[in-house]
């Protein structure tokens, strides 16, 4: 008798989301970039009990069309690629097109949206179970409730941290997205209370002011350089604003947060001995290159990704802060719309 059979679908969704989504946090990050993509100018985003009870994310953007709302639930289900040549000239945050299966596979989800012509559908998926779609009249853009995370997975619901870890690295990724997206107005509200809020007025500055504080981002300066291949513009502190860890630098590559040792490293060595040891600056650097210039499908949760010319890169980025604090005028930047 044959021992070989394939798994179910529902059975390979449970196996693939573990990839993508390890915690609540997962959640919170792939349904804000979805918005993003969306092109949406408000997200707003709930969460109970550190989102192991609820994550909800709220946005204002295109909305999903009735007849393509089934399909978005299915594994490798995008509307962002069609092609292997699309693949390594992504533009959009996703295009993997395995969150919403993975995260329907280990939670109950309910979807509400519209886009701007459409009619509203509503659906909720238990388990990778789907119910049969209904109309609904809502306001163009796209709400989705993520209930009871985990349930039917009790051994990933068991490797979840203490709900404050949990809510720290809720705030921490949505702080990351709110960076690389000055021009999106975002909230975060866990339990009733204000955790984040940015204006979205497109102003770098002042995003950092809403998520560091005003005084943070009196004391940065604004970096900007340019070679055949990279620009690079944001703000990086004053070698006497510095924190003990690295976790206030972020790096993103055309509106993408990603995490990237190296370029950390070149940004840390352009301040050469102005910083004491153990300290680190608060920074946001956010580079525009090529697409073809960087793959983005290394990993599921994409945050590393393979940089060709990471090593001239590097160097803009040294150069550019050592050239910044070599100048004699060290005042920062004015904060303005404050
Ligand atoms: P991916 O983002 O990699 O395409 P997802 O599983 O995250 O895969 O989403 C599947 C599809 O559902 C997306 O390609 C998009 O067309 C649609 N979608 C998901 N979330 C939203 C949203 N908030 N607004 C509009 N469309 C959405
Ligand atoms: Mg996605």
């Amino acid at each position: 008798m044959a021992k070989i059979h394939q798994l179910s679908v529902d059975l390979s969704n449970q196996i693939a989301a573990g990839e993508v989504i390890e915690r609540p946090a997962s959640v919170v990050k792939e349904l804000v970039e979805n918005s993003i993509d969306a092109g949406a100018t408000q997200i707003d985003v709930r969460i109970q009990d550190a989102g192991l009870s609820l994550v909800q994310v709220q946005d204002n953007g295109s909305g999903i069309e009735a007849e393509d709302v089934p399909t978005a639930f299915l594994r490798h289900a995008t509307s962002k690629i069609l092609t292997t040549r699309d693949l390594f000239n992504v533009h959009s945050l996703g295009f993997r097109g395995e969150a919403l299966a993975s995260i329907a596979a280990v939670a109950k989800v309910q979807l509400e949206t519209a886009t701007e012509s459409g009619i509203g559908t509503k659906v909720a998926v238990e388990g990778g179970q789907m119910e049969e779609p209904q109309t609904v009249a809502v306001r163009p853009g796209t709400q989705i409730k993520v209930q009871s995370l985990f349930y039917n997975t009790p051994a990933r619901l068991k490797y979840v941290k203490s709900q404050q870890t949990e809510l720290a690295k809720i705030v921490d990724i949505l702080n990351r997205l709110a960076l690389a997206n000055p021009q999106i107005a975002f909230t975060l509200r866990n339990d009733n209370n204000l955790m984040l809020k940015t204006a979205g007025h497109n102003d770098l500055q002042q995003t950092l002011a809403g998520i560091y504080g005003v005084n943070v981002a009196k004391a940065m300066v604004g970096i900007e350089a340019e070679d055949l291949d990279f620009k690079v513009t944001g703000y990086t502190s004053l070698p006497d604003t510095t924190r003990a860890s690295r976790n206030y630098l972020s790096l993103m590559i055309n509106g993408r947060y990603i995490k990237n040792y190296q370029l950390t490293k070149a940004l840390i060595a352009g301040y050469g001995s102005k910083l004491m040891v153990g300290r680190y600056p608060v920074a946001v650097l956010d580079i525009q290159m090529d697409p073809l210039l960087v793959d983005v499908n290394v990993h599921p949760t994409k945050q590393e990704v393979r940089l060709s010319k990471e090593d001239q890169l590097g160097d803009l980025i040294e150069q550019a802060v050592r050239q910044r604090f070599a100048q004699q005028n060290l005042i920062p930047d004015a904060l303005h719309n404050l």
